[in-house]
């Protein structure tokens, strides 16, 4: 009952500031719990070093000798600091991180504890993966998967309370060598933009080609709300978000919140937490508050992309539990209020290497203006292919709540550029841009007009995906969500659009000319066929939403169930095979999984409504009623009448929803989907506005769950 609730304010209130103590200087804690290059470097003899380094730097693989040498260094390194187990961590297609702890030790024939860890050990293991979902693909092969170390991602120590485990990141597969998880995509896809982005350079003249990677810097938002709540609400505990609570007079709408001063509890958690990311070498940079009350921001800074995206999945790890560890219930659900601001994940991203640096920088020399306007148009062109694609990446119950709710990016992918970038694209395409007849390189002057499109406040806030001076920025991407899935779609799709340049690069230089008009040439082809995507409006309007579909041909899915399915598209699936990113077979057990995984989410949703209407908010109404009726009070005008209606309305709704859950008979995924989209989360929603109303005029004593007024100011 109302117990938990009020329990849990008093709480709060009479709750000790957490212990404190200055933290340690960065220099002293940089890094200290990774296996780094310099750690190595530093262990492992000259060679066996030489080779590692090739490894990391090239992908090459690790012979077995050296795997034996790492091993035994890694082993020293991590018992030194305390480890007895060690553990592969790796990321299935879930947005979860999985691991399987195994002890250094063996004991020998006489019984005494020694210790191994051997280079197979390191680069193979075995989890019992049989849980983990795989979209039938070891169904087929009849085998279990396993786990291998990925060395271009450095193992790490975890520290638990009492004791540290040494963490591997690897790749997980089957025995076939098909892909179980979201890194071996990941790497394959920077192989097949790298493999393209090759041949466009060496077309542009360019030589002594360093293998080019993506790169990937990610803003991650999320909520605190006090434990003692959390616990008190099994919405929160089980779905991640209320699933009821009527909105607070005092909501976001005063926008005080935002760069505000951060509240001293919080401070004290992101500084803890923080500390921990740098021990991990995880470049914590920004922190600040967002937008609604209770919700913050932290953005580390970018890194490439493979080792961007393990960290982005420790650091939510960490944050939770650290969170935890300060009395905090971190939310990192895509709508966790409603009415409130939804969190996101920006995921900026580029690609480059070390002999051309950065290929989405404009660069100041005429040879790297005409580069950036290939990458940048083959991105152009890769979104406006690929949108559909893009979508189902980022499809999931939880961001369905918040994509295209006017706070959050429309579910229309469209690519802003930005005035004068796009004045550029645009002059090329009309031919008012050329290049002059007497040859040679012009300098079209970018790094001068663009310096000003990288003023933060010229930046269009409404777009899904904005090139923002020196990258692009996907915003449609969920707070919840691994950025793996984001980052295959993007390198692939690039790939894909760099194949296509190099090919009319080819064609157009045979002809004849140099390498400026052939690349104006191309450009302005690309233009011809894919500027429709390209939007500098506002992106929340219904205007918008009717001219993409309308006169711009950008499809729009907003929910879950219309997106998934592009990843049975014939481009799509065409797209995977022919860069060597995902087999067909592969790409149709991942939609298996995620259109699973969507079914599942809201299905556990759905009946907690159920419980929570029955059991918690169908009595208060009553006990209320009951306890006015015992004061012999006319019931007529008084709220009572209204709890009375509300009441008997909210059950009318549960049942309907209970037996809508009943219907089982879909000859299709798609089907199934689409019910749940349309059907039960439509019968969720009149639950709850019975309910909310409920909140509103049942007697505060009784009502159970914490309001959003005390979940959201209460710290
Ligand atoms: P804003 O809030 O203005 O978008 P932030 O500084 O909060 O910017 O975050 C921007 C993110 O983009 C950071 O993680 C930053 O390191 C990253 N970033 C900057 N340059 C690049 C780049 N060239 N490629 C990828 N990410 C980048
Ligand atoms: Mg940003």
């Amino acid at each position: 009952g109302s117990q938990s609730r009020f329990n849990a304010i008093a709480d709060i209130n009479k709750a000790v500031p957490f212990e404190t103590k200055m933290t340690d200087s960065l220099k002293k804690i940089w890094a200290t719990d990774v296996f780094s290059m310099a750690q190595m470097e530093e262990s492992l003899s000259k060679s066996a070093y030489k080779a590692m380094k090739k490894t990391v730097q090239t992908g090459a693989a690790l012979p077995n000798d050296v795997a034996d040498d790492v091993a035994a260094a890694m082993k020293d390194w991590a018992m030194a600091k305390g480890a007895k187990f060690f553990s592969h961590i790796f990321y299935p297609m879930t947005n979860a991180t999985a691991e399987k702890h195994d002890g250094f030790i063996i004991t020998n024939p006489e019984g005494a504890a020694i210790t191994e860890f051997s280079g197979s050990l390191l680069i193979k293991g075995e989890p019992d993966g049989s849980s983990f979902p795989n979209g039938s693909l070891r169904m087929t092969n009849a085998a279990r998967g396993y786990t291998a170390w990925d060395p271009t991602s450095p193992a790490y120590i975890m520290h638990t309370p009492n004791g540290a485990v040494l963490m591997i990141p690897s790749v997980f597969m089957s025995w076939t060598g098909e892909a179980l998880d979201k890194k071996i995509p990941l790497l394959r896809s920077n192989a097949a933009m790298n493999a393209a982005a090759q041949k466009v350079l060496t077309l542009m003249g360019e030589e002594e080609i360093a293998t080019l990677n993506s790169s990937c810097g990610a803003e991650q938002e999320y909520f605190l709300i006090d434990e003692r709540f959390a616990n008190a609400r099994p919405d929160i505990l089980l779905a991640g978000r209320t699933l009821f609570g009527a909105s607070p007079a005092k909501g976001q709408q005063f926008d005080d919140h935002y760069f505000g001063a951060i509240p001293e509890r919080v401070q004290v958690f992101m500084q803890d937490f923080e500390d921990k990311l740098y021990r991990l070498g995880i470049p914590a940079k920004t922190h600040h508050n967002e937008v609604a009350p209770g919700q913050f921001e932290i953005a580390p800074y970018f890194e490439s992309a493979n080792i961007a995206s393990d960290h982005q999945q420790l650091l939510m790890t960490l944050m939770k539990t650290t969170a935890k560890k300060h009395g905090f219930f971190c939310l990192l659900h895509e709508k966790p209020f409603a009415g409130v601001n939804g969190s996101g994940k920006h995921v900026n991203w580029s690609v480059g290497n070390a002999t051309q640096g950065n290929l989405l920088d404009p660069g100041s020399t005429p040879n790297d203006n005409l580069n950036f306007l290939l990458f940048c148009g083959a991105v152009i062109r890769g979104v406006h292919k690929f949108g559909p694609l893009l979508r189902a990446v980022i499809a999931s119950a939880s961001n369905d709540h918040r994509l295209g709710a006017n706070e959050a990016p429309p579910a229309i992918l469209s690519v802003y550029l930005g005035d004068q970038l796009e004045k550029v694209f645009d002059d090329i395409k009309t031919g008012a841009l050329h290049v002059p007849k007497s040859g040679g390189l012009m300098d079209l002057g970018l790094a001068q007009i663009l310096k000003f499109e990288r003023d933060p406040g010229d930046r269009n806030r409404t777009s899904p995906f904005a090139f923002t001076g020196n990258r692009f920025e996907f915003r449609a991407v969920g707070s919840s969500q691994s950025v793996s899935g984001p980052l295959v779609a993007m390198n692939t799709m690039l790939a894909d659009s760099l194949e296509w340049i190099a090919e009319k690069l080819e064609a157009q230089l045979e002809s004849g000319k140099d390498k400026a008009a052939a690349a104006f040439a191309v450009i302005k082809e690309l233009m011809e066929l894919h500027s429709n995507v390209i939007f500098g409006g506002d992106g929340y309007s219904a205007e918008w939403h009717r001219m993409a579909v309308e006169e711009r041909g950008l499809r729009n899915a907003p929910t879950t169930a219309d997106a998934l399915p592009a990843l049975k598209e014939k481009e799509v699936v065409e797209l995977f095979s022919n860069t060597g990113v995902l087999t067909p077979t592969e790409l149709a057990s991942r939609f298996e999984v995620y259109a699973e995984q969507y079914v599942l989410s809201v299905e556990v949703e759905a009946k907690l409504v159920i419980e929570m209407a029955t059991t918690m908010i169908y009595p208060a109404a009553v006990k209320y009623l009951s306890s006015m009726a015992s004061t012999g009070f006319t019931l007529e005008h008084s709220p009572a009448t209204k709890v009375a209606a509300a009441a008997t309305a909210m059950m009318a709704s549960v049942e309907k929803l209970s037996a809508a859950l009943e219907s089982e008979h879909f000859d299709t995924t798609e089907a199934h989907m689409s019910f749940l989209a349309a059907d039960v989360r439509a019968l969720m929603v009149d639950i709850r506005t019975s309910a909310d109303l409920l909140e509103t005029l049942v007697a505060d004593d009784l009502w159970p769950l914490p309001k959003y007024r005390e979940m959201l100011f209460i710290k």
